[in-house]
């Protein structure tokens, strides 16, 4: 049997490498030095239709169905729910904002993603749609059940890896924000967010409402998420009093009612080129980073990608291509 290939980081990257390692019989082995990766703070959102322009996200169509298949099958393998489906709620406050929600929603882009116009839920919003297809991936539960199924089967360790050993320098680099910040391919845009658990008695909101740059997702029972601030020149995992009273602020606006914080967390998004992850060789080993702030929508698929690459030499569409990318910003 070929030598185990070495994925280096247990966050969504990594962890969905693995499977699609294990899915094509391929042995692996998954280190992680168990500290701040942004996977274990993330929402774990998808909502496809995004933005102040209320655009769908980046290849939505190809990668979401492919990332519900993928939480599916791995729920029924592992014996846990992961995958929460919920309608979104995209409110607007301001008539400009909801003139260019409503001047998009005939796009044959985004018309596929939208339930339809409904009433806001109160009078501070002057238009709310309903976008369909999102939903809430329990991140933590899906690593946590993963890492178990790994240990297990003595796949995974605790480890940090070292760039100068031959073995890690061979790895799949699954790192994250971490490996972005250390130089690993050499440019970033990572950004630092902040998010809020909330709990709320008798609220009744079972769809994500997104609206005026934040969102409040319901996470089961009395419990919600909130967020999230984007900060770009301080790149740590340690929560401030600044992002909780921002995040209070959005918070305030989006919710139906009063509500108590019971958690605050920081984590970094690792970010190259918006959330347009990408994959390829770099240096002996390979790179898998970059999953932005959409890593629950868009890990499973290019996992794929990557071991197919690995494994039969099927290249991705050069959008994916790490090559493609550091060559057109050397152009640039
Ligand atoms: C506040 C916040 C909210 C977010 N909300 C959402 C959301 O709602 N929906 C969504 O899809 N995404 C969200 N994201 C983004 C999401 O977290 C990322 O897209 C995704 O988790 C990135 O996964 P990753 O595996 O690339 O990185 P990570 O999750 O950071 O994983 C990297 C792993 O590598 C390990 N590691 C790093 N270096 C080494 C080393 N040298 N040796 C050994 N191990 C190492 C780390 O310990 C870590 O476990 C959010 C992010 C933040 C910060």
């Amino acid at each position: 049997m070929s030598a185990p290939h070495r994925i280096i980081g247990q966050g969504l990257a990594g962890t969905c490498l693995a499977w699609s390692l294990h899915d094509r019989r391929a042995p692996f082995e998954i280190i992680d030095r168990e500290g701040h990766g942004s996977s274990r703070v993330a929402a774990g959102m998808i909502n496809p239709v995004t933005g102040k322009n209320f655009q769908p996200s980046w290849r939505i169509a190809e990668f979401l169905p492919e990332a519900v298949e993928f939480y599916r099958r791995l729920e029924e393998r592992l014996g846990a729910v992961f995958w929460h489906p919920l309608t979104v709620v995209r409110l607007a406050s301001r008539e400009a904002d909801w003139e260019k929600i409503r001047s998009k929603l005939a796009d044959p882009e985004v018309a596929p993603w939208v339930a339809g116009e409904v009433s806001p839920p109160d009078e501070r919003w002057v238009g709310a749609v309903e976008v369909k297809g999102g939903g809430r991936l329990d991140v933590r539960a899906f690593l946590d059940a993963s890492r178990a199924w790994f240990v297990e089967r003595g796949f995974y360790h605790q480890a940090e890896a070292d760039p100068a050993s031959p073995e890690d320098r061979q790895g799949i680099w699954c790192e994250g924000a971490a490996g972005l910040i250390a130089g690993r391919p050499g440019l970033h845009r990572c950004a630092k967010g902040e998010i809020l658990t909330l709990r709320a008695d008798g609220w009744e909101e079972p769809r994500i409402r997104v609206g005026d740059g934040g969102w409040l997702i319901p996470i089961g029972g009395d419990l919600y998420k909130a967020g999230a601030t984007y900060v770009w020149d301080v790149l740590d995992a340690a929560p401030t009093e600044k992002g909780r009273r921002q995040v209070e602020d959005i918070a305030h606006r989006l919710a139906p009612g009063p509500f108590e914080v019971i958690g605050h967390d920081a984590g970094v998004r690792p970010i190259l080129r918006r959330s347009q992850p990408l994959i390829g060789p770099l240096g002996e080993g390979w790179f898998f980073n970059g999953l932005g702030s959409k890593g629950s929508l868009y890990a499973p698929g290019v996992a794929r990608r990557l071991a197919e690459w690995m494994l039969d030499g099927t290249e991705p569409d050069p959008d994916l291509d790490l090559r493609q990318f550091l060559a057109s910003v050397k152009h640039s």
